[in-house]
C-alpha cells in the first residue's frame, strides 16, 4: 500500500518516464546490489563516489535529494541518471 502511494506521489510531482525509469531501476539495481555478482566493479565505484559527493551537498537531506526530489541510495544505483547539478 505504502508503495502505490509512493509511486502517486512520483506521479503527482510531474516525474517523467524517464525519471520513472530510474527510480525503478535505482531500486531494482539496490536490492540485487546485495547478490555478489550484480554490479560489476566499476558500478560499485560509481555507487560509492556519489554516496561521497551526495552527503556532502547541501541539497542532501533525509535521504533525498531535494534538487531532483529522488530517494536514496536507489538514486545512486540509476547509472542512467545524472545529477541535477551536474556534480556527477
Ligand atoms: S544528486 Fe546532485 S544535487 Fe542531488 S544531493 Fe546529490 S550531488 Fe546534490
Amino acid at each position: 500500500m505504502q508503495r502505490k502511494r509512493e509511486i502517486y506521489s512520483i506521479r503527482q510531482m510531474g516525474a517523467s518516464v524517464h525519471d520513472m525509469k530510474n527510480y525503478f531501476e535505482g531500486n531494482v539495481n539496490y536490492l540485487l546490489s546485495f547478490l555478489p555478482i550484480w554490479l560489476t566493479k566499476q558500478e560499485k565505484v560509481e555507487v560509492k563516489r556519489r554516496a561521497e559527493i551526495c552527503v556532502k551537498c547541501k541539497h542532501y537531506s533525509d535521504k533525498q535529494c531535494n534538487k531532483c526530489s529522488c530517494k536514496f541510495p536507489a538514486a545512486l544505483y540509476a547509472f542512467d541518471k545524472q545529477c541535477p547539478i551536474g556534480k556527477w
